[in-house]
């Protein structure tokens, strides 16, 4: 063997530069982060043939003391980092000194930069890592970094990079992580002399989305800041319709720093759980804002790894946030629901006539409608929004469709109770003149927009005033939606408006079984019922010990067990609808669930027992519906819908639709 050497110093800093100069984006990466340290808001990568070619960054940072200029591209020289101690409380993006000098180890280097108190700039170019002496130069403030053909020297690297346009590809991702993370800072990028995208640093993550990723995106995010125990998560997500077939749209970043971290994107998707098919992702952008002492970002050279102090605790803290932010989503005011009602085949025409939704300020009301004596109006909440329905003669009903805050939807349903009560029952014949009814059309309700108004005045929250409005509907025969029927015994065909759907009613009814289910669980209403025969289930040490440690949880989900001799339970109480055949398969299956390791969160593992106890309970494919019951499901789906939900548990499509203009054309009427 040969003799034992120290390495010259050029040779190991060509070998250590290949661990932060990887590839060009790698390059980009220090270039744009040091411009960041900088304290830059205007910031320009450009790069051409992929960054191999050329790499300019561009930004308005605080520049580099003309005195400095040859030290920041030694080894270890860094601004940032004085102490060991410093490593804890860094707030910047480097600290480890050693980028530029890297860089420089395996390219031709050009620098000018300049301090906002100097009157000149200084220029200094280093081939190889050898300086050559530094120029005064006329500059604006900040620096300019021009890297030249990145690996001329180190030809063996070169053969580890891709073809151009896949490393310029590489550079766009990267940039516009980094545009996300910081939509305070302009950033302009161009590759081969086109600018591929400019984002506008104004502070709005939804415009550097809509810049990068286009309107599409940029219309179909949910914004969320969420906060606990000194954890704080900002970011948008996307709605569950946006989907992608791979993870490509996902950033997480920590303190404004990309990272790559598997489980926590698996985290965020298992939020989506249950509102997206398997195998697609969805998209979203994540800022977890931590105490820098909670993360180490320097287990790795290029700092995209971290490890956090405590991460079961990070996990729980967002899936909590993400579900948080998704289910607000789901709740946020939609249009009033279209019923679903088994219609006769005329009242489909005219529910064409009608199809269009007329929506009134009150404004536009002038005049007492009349009500009957006895009836009560319907109040319920959809929603946010508090819907009121007065009753109708005529098929013409009136509706109030309020917006309001879950606090206050107690409230307002009290002064609704107290108006319907306080109701002045009168058999007024009068007819109605209001403008916005159409003649053969009548209100009859006392209620009214003025009555309304004094109760607004009274207590009805102030939201209420400001989008209050009104909708006229024909209510007996306006349903927009008419069930067909049937076929083979499992799928409900229906129509609304210019669509026919298909829906698959064993995935609807688990959807609705679960739901309710969630629903019960929530709300710590127990769902159990007592068994008629109780059920000996064997079971060994260790689901023992998870029977008695969790019982809580179990009788929860509706059981209620006792020990029953040396290896077994019994089980008393199950969850409604269980087959006896079928509990022990089910106590086991959750026992098992509650038995899994520490990286699936408690909300995960309460979803997955919910979903084993209502899969139990569904009707099954091959099952003859009556029409109520296909009304009754079409109708319940309808209000799925309304939440965002339109998958089974499992992320299997409840329904499918197919328009008029899909059928005409599989009959070649239109092509
Ligand atoms: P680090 O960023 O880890 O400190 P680098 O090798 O990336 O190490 O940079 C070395 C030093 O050069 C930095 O600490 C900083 O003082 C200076 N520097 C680099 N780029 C810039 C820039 N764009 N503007 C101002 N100073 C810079
Ligand atoms: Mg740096």
């Amino acid at each position: 063997m040969p003799n034992i050497q120290v390495l010259p110093q050029q040779v190991a800093d060509k070998i250590a530069a290949g661990e932060v100069a990887e590839r060009p984006s790698a390059v980009v990466k220090e270039l744009v982060e040091n411009a960041i340290d900088a304290g830059a808001t205007r910031i320009t990568v450009e790069i051409k043939s992929g960054g191999v070619e050329y790499i300019r960054v561009t930004d308005n940072g605080c520049g580099i003391p003309a005195g400095e200029v040859e030290t920041a591209f030694l080894r270890h020289a860094t601004s940032k980092l004085r102490e060991i101690e410093d490593l804890d409380r860094l707030g910047t993006m480097g600290f480890r000194g050693e980028a530029l000098a890297s860089i420089c180890a395996v390219a031709t280097v050009e620098v000018i930069t300049k301090t906002v108190q100097a009157l000149e700039g200084t220029y200094l170019k280093m081939v190889h890592g050898s300086a050559e002496p530094c120029e005064e130069i006329a500059c604006t403030d900040g620096t300019t970094m021009m890297v030249h053909r990145l690996f001329e020297n180190v030809p063996a690297r070169m053969k580890f990079l891709k073809k151009n346009a896949t490393e310029a590809g590489y550079v766009s991702d990267l940039l516009g992580r980094i545009a996300f993370a910081r939509p305070d800072i302009a950033f302009q990028y161009i590759c081969d002399g086109k600018e591929i995208f400019s984002t506008l640093g104004d502070g709005q993550l939804k415009n550097v989305v809509l810049k990068i990723y286009g309107l599409e995106y940029a219309k179909n995010l949910i914004e969320l800041d969420y906060s606990e125990d000194g954890l704080r998560v900002t970011g948008v997500l996307g709605t569950p319709d946006l989907v992608r077939g791979n993870r490509t749209r996902q950033t997480v970043l920590v303190n404004g720093r990309y990272i790559k971290n598997h489980v926590i994107a698996k985290v965020v998707e298992d939020a989506y759980r249950n509102a997206m098919m398997v195998g697609k992702f969805p998209v979203f952008i994540l800022n977890i804002l931590v105490e820098p002492h909670f993360v180490d970002v320097n287990v790795h050279p290029s700092k995209t790894e971290v490890k956090f102090a405590n991460e079961k605790q990070l996990y729980d803290f967002l899936y909590h946030a993400a579900k948080n932010a998704l289910y607000s989503h789901q709740h946020v005011p939609r249009p009033l629901r279209e019923t679903a009602q088994l219609n006769s085949a005329e009242s489909v025409t005219e529910t064409e006539n009608l199809s269009e939704k007329k929506r009134y300020s009150l404004e536009s009301i002038s005049r007492p409608a009349v009500k009957k004596r006895g009836e009560k109006p319907n109040a319920e909440v959809i929603s946010n929004y508090l819907n009121y329905t007065a009753p109708s003669e005529k098929g013409v009903s009136l509706t109030l469709h309020v917006p309001v805050e879950k606090q206050q939807w107690n409230r307002a349903f009290e002064i609704l109770d107290e108006e319907a009560q306080s109701v002045h029952v009168s058999q007024a014949e009068e007819k109605s003149e209001n403008s916005f009814v159409s003649s053969q059309e009548e209100i009859s309700y006392e209620e009214t927009a003025a009555d309304f108004k004094r109760s607004d005045e009274r207590e009805i929250p102030s939201a209420v005033q400001e989008e209050l409005t009104l909708e006229v509907r024909q209510s007996d025969s306006a349903s927009l939606c008419r069930v067909v029927g049937q076929v083979f015994d499992t799928y409900v065909i229906f129509q609304q408006g210019e669509q026919m759907f298909l829906i698959d009613q064993h995935a609807a009814h688990e959807r609705l079984r679960f739901e309710r289910l969630r629903q019960d669980y929530r709300q710590n209403r127990r769902f159990g019922q007592v068994l008629m025969m109780p059920v000996v289930v064997a079971l060994d040490a260790s689901e023992l010990v998870v029977v008695q440690e969790q019982r809580e949880i179990l009788e929860r989900l509706g059981f209620e067990i006792d020990e029953f001799g040396a290896n077994s339970v019994i089980v008393r109480q199950a969850p409604v609808m269980t087959e006896e055949a079928e509990i022990k398969d089910l106590l086991t299956g959750i026992i098992e669930t509650l038995q899994e390791g520490r990286n699936i969160t408690l909300t995960e593992k309460e979803e997955k027992m919910l979903d084993m106890v209502s899969c139990k309970y569904a009707i099954k494919a091959n099952k003859k519906l009556t029409a109520e019951e296909m009304t009754d499901l079409v109708d319940k789906l309808t209000e799925l819908e309304e939440a965002g939900i339109n998958t089974c548990p499992h992320g299997r499509p409840i329904k499918l639709a197919f328009s008029k203009t899909d059928l005409e054309k599989m009959f070649k009427r239109i092509v």
